[in-house]
């Protein structure tokens, strides 16, 4: 049996879910309603258990060309300029092959592996073409999409949903998206002022501060001269027009980190977050993951890669089914594996990690600095914080779930 598999939006998620597929063997139709993937600053930080897998499918040496490595990662206190805390990746160095994180843009990776893809024979990319509904009807599953010449329709023996936070994908197999979107907005700008060379921040740096933390990433850029990222929430009512001005990004910007001359803003962006999971991850023949399935706040890096680790989680399990035939118990093992550990790692850890920077109880506040310094200082507790916060422990946890 040659499954033919559709995925549905040419995101990372679904982009690197379609070349392993293709890789093994299954007939693939990648639906992406857009040109081209968004340029907009989103994911970067790719962690050790993500670059395992882009190493498996051979992608990992153009990964790595258009990224930037970044051993270490600090956690500061803003309101006492004390640094907190120095995790360094290098101490995983017996636990993985790419013991640090990698900051390579999500448009980067996007390219990367719709540039492989092209050359399997058995998948095809179609752009333009957006999916407005989705039908099963018993071993069938019929894809509709609106495309510049009209409407179309698909057919299937799977659907993998990738199409993001709105996922049409999820609607049509009816699955709550339970949890909550934060009430406050999020300001993304970004920079080429380096922040390592005037202070000594790590390329991943955390400023906690119960008024206005701060999130810091340096990315390679396209030109590889490197840019930098600054995160923080909005706390005012005004409106995206007077947070994005010039003044009031100067304004933010010299709060953190004053200076005589003005910075060079290049990119300014509002964003809304949210900790939401999909109540199931599949019926039928219809999957969903990444974004579709999950979304979270940006503090530990962990959207775009645990949406990574489904797609090769179910990659292994409809492969299997090409080859020895449907299988309920495995088809059901996707839901095990990747909803639970979603909720059990990837919401808890980015829930705690926005909670450490805002927290404004004095004493709460010590409690989680205390921990962070903890752990840190401590060498079997550092490595156990890695391990975590790289997913490397969650990758080991799903495989122990039958
Ligand atoms: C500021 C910020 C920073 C972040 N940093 C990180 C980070 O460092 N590390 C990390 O792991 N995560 C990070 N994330 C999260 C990460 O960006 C997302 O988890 C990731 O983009 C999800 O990828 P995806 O492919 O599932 O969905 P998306 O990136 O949303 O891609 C979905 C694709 O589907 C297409 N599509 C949508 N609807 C349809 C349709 N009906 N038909 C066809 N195609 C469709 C879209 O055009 C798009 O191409 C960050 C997020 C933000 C906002």
């Amino acid at each position: 049996m040659n499954s033919r598999i559709v995925i549905v939006g040419a995101g990372p998620v679904g982009a690197v879910t379609a070349l392993a597929m293709a890789q093994q063997g299954l007939e693939v139709t990648l639906l992406e309603a857009d040109t081209h993937y968004d340029e907009k600053p989103r994911a970067a930080t790719t962690h050790a258990s993500t670059l395992e897998m882009l190493a498996e499918l051979g992608i990992i040496d153009e990964v790595l060309r258009q990224g930037l490595v970044s051993p270490r990662f600090q956690h500061w206190d803003r309101v006492s300029g004390e640094l907190v805390a120095e995790f360094d990746y290098t101490r995983l160095a017996d636990e993985t092959p790419y013991p640090y994180a990698l900051q390579c843009e999500s448009h980067k990776l996007v390219n990367i592996a719709l540039e492989r893809l092209a050359r399997q024979p058995n998948a095809r990319l179609l752009r333009q073409h957006e999916v407005t509904a989705i039908d099963q009807l018993g071993k069938r599953v019929e894809v509709r999409c609106m495309t510049p010449e009209g409407e179309t329709t698909i057919l299937a023996d799977f659907v993998v949903g990738t199409d993001g936070a709105r996922s049409v994908v999820r609607k049509s197999i009816g699955s709550e998206f339970e949890g909550y979107t934060f009430p406050e907005r999020f300001i993304g700008m970004t920079t080429p002022f380096d922040f390592e060379q005037h202070y000594g921040y790590a390329n991943r740096s955390y400023f906690a501060d119960p008024d206005r933390w701060v999130a810091l990433f340096k990315v390679a850029d396209n030109d590889m001269r490197g840019i930098w990222r600054v995160i923080s929430p909005a706390t005012s009512d005004e409106s995206d027009d007077v947070v994005l001005s010039e003044a009031a990004l100067q304004q933010r910007l010299q709060h953190f980190f004053p200076r005589e001359a003005a910075f060079e803003i290049r990119y300014r962006g509002v964003y809304r977050f949210h900790q939401r999971v999909a109540a199931s991850f599949r019926k039928g023949r219809v999957f969903i993951a990444g974004d579709a399935a999950h979304v979270n706040n940006p503090a530990g890096g962990m959207g775009m890669n645990s949406g990574i680790h489904d797609g090769m989680e179910l990659t292994r399990i409809l492969a299997h089914i090409a080859r020895h035939g449907i299988d309920e118990t495995l088809l059901d093992r996707y839901q095990r594996r990747r909803r639970e550990l979603n909720i059990e790692v990837v919401q808890r850890d980015t829930v705690l990690n926005k909670r450490r920077l805002e927290e404004r109880d004095p004493q709460i506040r010590r409690a989680h600095l205390d921990d962070l310094r903890r752990s840190a200082d401590d060498p079997l507790a550092h490595k156990q914080f890695l391990l975590r916060a790289s997913l490397i422990e969650s990758v080991r946890k799903a495989q122990q779930i039958a």
